[in-house]
């Protein structure tokens, strides 16, 4: 968990929040975690969306810098036969629809895992301010375990990003979907 690097103040808060919660004894980084937990369940119920319907279970939203949900999505590549329906992409596209730009300049995107190739590459292009996400994805993640994404050098826009929010419930959802497939092999 990276306590120590500078966390912006979650949607809907601003510096004077920040302030406060520091003057209350809470470091600003506690504080931040606090709040994006609280976006980051938003995230996870669309997550089981996703459950519900067969599909592997993540979820994501964007919020702009005044906390206004934006865009929601859940995974849903098999059933729409649609290799990009990653929950981040749907959460971008209903963003953009929203705002009636694909810039989604002062947004974040809040993702219960890790960004995978795609994703990171969407939010670049979408110019979003930071990406946070659940649940590490050793596999396949694109923001930090397989490649760093969202830091490459040719891209002229580098969205800052933070994993580990609410990471145990993220990946227990998605631990619990492959081990019921596994057992229905
Ligand atoms: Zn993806």
């Amino acid at each position: 968990m990276p306590l120590n690097r500078i966390i912006p103040p979650p949607p809907g808060k601003n510096a004077a929040w920040n302030a406060r919660e520091k003057a209350g004894g809470r470091t600003g980084a506690q504080a931040a975690f606090a709040a994006w937990e609280d976006w980051m369940r938003m995230a996870i119920a669309e997550a089981r969306k996703a459950l519900r319907l067969g599909e592997v279970p993540v979820g994501a939203l964007v919020v702009d810098g005044a906390g206004r949900i934006l865009g929601r999505g859940f995974n849903q590549p098999a059933l729409s036969h649609t290799p990009h329906a990653h929950a981040e992409i749907m959460a971008l596209a209903e963003a953009g629809r929203q705002l009636k730009n694909y810039r989604l300049n002062n947004c974040f995107l809040i993702t219960t895992l890790e960004p995978c190739l795609m994703c990171s590459g969407a939010a670049v292009h979408a110019r979003v301010e930071g990406v946070v996400y659940g649940a590490r994805d050793p596999g396949a993640g694109c923001a930090e375990s397989c490649l760093e994404a969202l830091d490459l050098s040719f891209h002229n826009h580098h969205p800052w990003h933070m994993g580990g929010i609410l990471e145990q419930e993220c990946s227990e959802l998605l631990n619990g979907f492959f081990a019921g497939r596994r057992a229905n092999l």
